[in-house]
This record gives structure tokens, sequence and C-alpha cells, in this order.
């Protein structure tokens, strides 16, 4: 369904040998290098005492395990990165599942991530490998029949990700006959392929391997939503800019199981409950903060009926 492109390791990995001296995108899965937030800086976010949720079976199975399994992203910068030394993960979307999981009664050592990459997620949802997920996931209607989505907690538009030499492409109309990578089953991918079909669409599974091709000259930009692509732009802001006015609505939901309307209302009462209490706008500042853009204030959460 998705047409990828293979490119050719050798003449790459040499490429990203010599890039990264200068400190750009090039990791050994296409992740960019980088710390990621000050652990220290990170807020505390009090767990729940006595918390039980017996209506949600999802709830119930986790609390059975002992821990929840989380599902996130792990090459976003800002927003869901995973330290290869450490296996640990940080940014803004993994600070909102760690104080979701402290509202449902859970300690920071009883919640478990795990990577799944944009195509994957409603399936991860439907077959129970994940708890619930927190990874730049637009919520829509057509992702509502599959999954159930908690929030929005951010919102975020679709953009463009070039490198700094170019100087043709300024907004999705520029790019026909253009070379544009973004990620399978994602909203970006779907828009580009169904407004603008004459640009020359690739997919790959990650962002970060767009980005790898974008420094390599593979394609002309990466396209997806800006809070990602301002991520990889602070990573290698000698190399790649976002270019252009955002040119959609992404609201940002935690997804969770279908039927599981227990489960999403209470994490539509958390939610509600960080935003007020500060902690939002804590982990905002501590992580997707230091890409330079003040915490903007949270979107109207959208408590659905159940379907
Ligand atoms: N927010 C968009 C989506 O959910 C793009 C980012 C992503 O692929 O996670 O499809």
């Amino acid at each position: 369904m998705f047409r990828t492109t293979r490119v050719p390791l050798g003449p790459r990995a040499a490429l990203c040998a010599a890039l990264a001296l200068l400190a750009v995108a090039c990791g050994k899965e296409g992740s960019p290098p980088g710390k990621g937030p000050a652990a220290d800086k990170l807020p505390h976010y009090q767990v729940a005492q006595g918390y039980r949720l017996p209506a949600s079976a999802t709830w119930q199975r986790a609390k059975r395990r002992g821990h929840l399994v989380v599902g996130a992203k792990e090459d976003q910068p800002y927003l869901g990165e995973k330290d290869p030394a450490t296996g640990t993960y940080s940014g803004f979307d993994i600070e909102i599942a760690r104080m979701m999981s402290a509202s449902l009664g859970f300690s920071p050592q009883s919640v478990r991530f795990r990577t799944i990459a944009s195509a994957n997620r409603e399936t991860a949802l439907q077959n129970g490998q994940i708890d619930y997920y927190v990874g730049t996931y637009t919520v829509n209607a057509g992702r509502k029949k599959l999954v159930g989505f908690a929030g929005p907690y951010y919102l975020a538009g679709q953009s463009l990700l070039v490198r700094k030499d170019e100087n043709d492409i300024h907004g999705p109309r520029d790019l026909d006959g253009r070379r544009v990578c973004s990620a399978a089953g994602s909203t970006p991918y779907q828009r580009i392929r169904a407004d603008y079909p004459k640009a020359d669409l690739v997919a790959y599974d990650t962002y970060s391997v767009c980005v790898d091709n974008l420094l390599t000259y593979q394609v002309d930009a990466v396209t997806t939503d800006d809070a990602i692509l301002i991520g990889y732009a602070a990573k290698a802001p000698g190399e790649l800019k976002v270019v252009g006015r955002p040119f959609s609505a992404e609201p940002y939901g935690i997804g969770v199981p279908h039927g599981d309307t227990t489960l999403r209302f209470a994490l539509d009462d958390a939610l509600e409950a960080r935003e007020k209490n500060g902690d939002w706008k804590k982990a905002y500042e501590a992580t997707l903060g230091l890409s330079g853009v003040p915490a903007p204030a949270p979107p109207a959460i959208d408590r659905y009926p159940a379907s």
C-alpha cells in the first residue's frame, strides 16, 4: 500500500559518518543524537493512593500484571525519545503518559514504555499489546472508529522540514514533482497523497529515517507535525529548517482500547486535573518548551459520548 524507497547503505553510511562530526541526525536507527530533557528538571507527579477503576478492563488487567504498558515513539526529539544507552524514554508525550499513570495509581517504576510506529498504533491497542498510547497521535473520525481518544492534550499542525540550502519550498503547493517523505499510516502522509497528488511521496516507518534521507539528499522535504519537525530542526540547526505555516490541525489524543470508555473518561479527568494543578505546563516547559516555543494553552478536552 505504501511506496517505500530503499536507500543504498554504503554511501549513505559514509555520509552519515561525516555528518556525525557536525552532530546532525544519523543515529544507528536514524535517531538524532542528544540527551533530551534534564532528568532533574522533570516534575514529580503525585501518585493517587488506593485508586481503583474496576469498570475498566484495561486498568484491571494492568493492575493484575503489576505494571502499565504504554505505547510511545522513540525517535521524536522533545516528544518521545529513547536513550539507546539506558533505554529511558523522555519527552513531552512521555511526561503526559507518566502523569496519567500516576493519576491511575501507578508509580513511575510500574510504567513500561513500548515503541510503536505510526502505522501500528490501532492494531497495538486492538490486540492489547499496550494499555494506552501517547505519541503525537492525532484524533480524527476515522481512527475513532477503531480506538478511543482521551484529550486532546496538545494541538499541532502539519508543516514542512527542508535543508537550509533549499529555497523553493515554502508550502505544500511547492511540492509538485519534489520528493517528500513522511511516516506510513500518518495523517500528514494521507493529506499529501489526497490533496497534493503531484508530490513525489515516499513513506518510511519513522520520521527519523525521513530526516536521514533529507540530510543525504535522497528527498527534498519531510512532512509531519510542526512539533515533531521543530525538534529535528533544533537538533541540526545548521542543516535543517521548518518552512511555511502549519496547514492542518493535529490535536494529540491519548489512544485507548475502543470499548474502554471508563478508562477514556478517567484519563480525561486526569488530564483536566493536571492542567489545573500546573503539572501539564511544568511538563511542557521541561521538554517541548526546550525547543524555544513557549507553553500554549492546552486545547479543550473533548469528552465525547460512548459510541
Ligand atoms: N499526528 C500525526 C498522526 O497521528 C503525525 C505524527 C505521527 O505520525 O505520529 O498521524
